[in-house]
């Protein structure tokens, strides 16, 4: 059964002709595997956590990126929610939050009532900018506010500058929580993305690399922080048969099915990376021949490639990133921009922010590719013919 070909038709926002067979960004990358282990996970009658599927695809997913500790969660933002508080997140404590990231990173700060503060992003990679966190550390510091965490986020999955980073965190005395939720699978230095703070998390939403259609996962080397997490993912329920609670706990778990679907993914992980890297590499072939035009975060040879995202300079091409999301819509090609910064969404907007401009940049720059691996041989070669198309109309 092939779950990925068969979609409703949509219309292309442009107007004209349905489009029956729409590309998608990041669609879901499920298929027979997935099924045969779901099918098992139902067929041995155990629905509860403490079933197998959920402990072994926890055991195989720390083994796959080697950490001591994982913990499964019914969602990435759940994740940073148990990994923020792991760290004493909380009222009167600030976190150093990624302004250019999805909305998740810092709802999660605030869930905790936790403040966050928002630092910009290399113009580079989109990563969090360490110069300005060396700056904004001391300023904090110097107005005597309790730093709960530095959270960085791996944009598009390529890892933040963890070699600048960590050792100027630790000077500061303020631990790192990692928000890996686009960058299972890549590397820096060797090392897996999600293991480089006290604390990582990462996603298996629908769009992410791997998915359980809805899931998260928390990450330590710290026995002791994973059981807490645990605890207070489980309704904080003490381990007494009546019912006895210290602390008010949330209801948290991933579903023991969706493990078992996680499991089937993990096992084609690899599998999945590879074509995304495939898929990037051919967008920069075509990209380095289009002067003005950059990939972000280029030339890391450890990233899993979740998203390529092309950074327009429209001085130099005479044309904006926004133009070749609507030509390519009209072939029924979903792009997007990146994310629009947390500085500027309205919920935020009264938060202290530490910025450069980059992500403002990045935002109005940018667009975000199709870059699934389930996208098939067919969609990729739309997708391309319709960018060479728009760019012959422009030469
Ligand atoms: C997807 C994402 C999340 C949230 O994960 P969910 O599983 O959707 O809750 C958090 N942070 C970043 C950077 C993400 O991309």
């Amino acid at each position: 059964m092939d779950l990925i070909h068969h979609r409703p038709p949509v219309a292309p926002r442009s107007g004209g002709p349905a489009v029956t067979d729409p590309v998608f960004l990041s669609p879901p990358d499920i298929g027979e595997l997935e099924e045969s282990y779901l099918l098992r996970a139902i067929r041995g009658g155990r629905f509860d956590p403490d079933g197998p599927e959920l402990g072994a695809f926890e055991r195989e997913l720390a083994a796959r990126v080697e950490v001591g500790y994982a913990l499964g969660l019914s969602s990435g933002t759940a994740a940073l929610h148990l990994a923020l508080l792991a760290v004493g997140a909380g009222p009167g404590t600030v976190v150093v939050v990624p302004t250019l990231t999805f909305a998740a990173t810092a709802n999660a700060v605030t869930y905790t009532g936790a403040e966050p503060v928002f630092l910009d992003c290399e113009a580079s990679t989109g990563n969090l900018d360490v110069d300005l966190l060396s700056d904004l550390l001391g300023r904090l510091a110097d107005a005597g506010r309790r730093v709960a965490a530095v959270l960085t986020v791996d944009i598009n999955g390529r890892c933040a500058d963890y070699d600048r980073l960590l050792p100027l965190c630790a000077a500061a005395g303020v631990p790192v929580v990692e928000d890996a939720a686009q960058a299972l699978g890549s590397t820096y230095r060797g090392r897996c993305a999600g293991t480089f703070g006290r604390v990582g998390i990462y996603s298996f939403s629908h769009n992410k690399i791997m998915t359980t259609t809805g899931g998260g996962m928390v990450v330590s080397d710290d026995p002791a922080l994973i059981a807490r997490a645990r605890h207070l993912a489980t309704q904080a329920r003490e381990p007494v048969p009546h019912y006895e609670h210290r602390d008010v706990g949330y209801n948290y778990r991933l579903s023991t099915l969706l493990a078992a679907l996680g499991r089937a993914q993990l096992t084609r992980l690899d599998t999945m990376i590879a074509r995304r890297r495939a898929l990037r590499e051919r967008y920069e072939r075509l990209f380095a021949t289009v002067p003005g035009t950059r990939i972000l975060g280029t030339g890391d040879p450890g990233s899993n490639c979740w998203l390529t995202s092309v950074v327009v300079d429209p001085e130099r091409t005479g044309w904006q990133a926004s133009r070749l999301a609507e030509h390519l819509a009209g072939h029924g090609v979903e792009c997007r921009p990146m994310w629009k910064p947390m500085h500027r969404q309205p919920v935020y907007a009264d938060r202290q922010a530490a910025l450069t401009g980059a992500a403002d940049l990045l935002f109005a720059t940018s667009l975000s590719l199709p870059s699934g691996s389930a996208l098939t041989d067919d969609q990729v070669e739309r997708v391309f013919a319709g960018i060479t198309e728009f760019l012959a109309e422009r030469r």
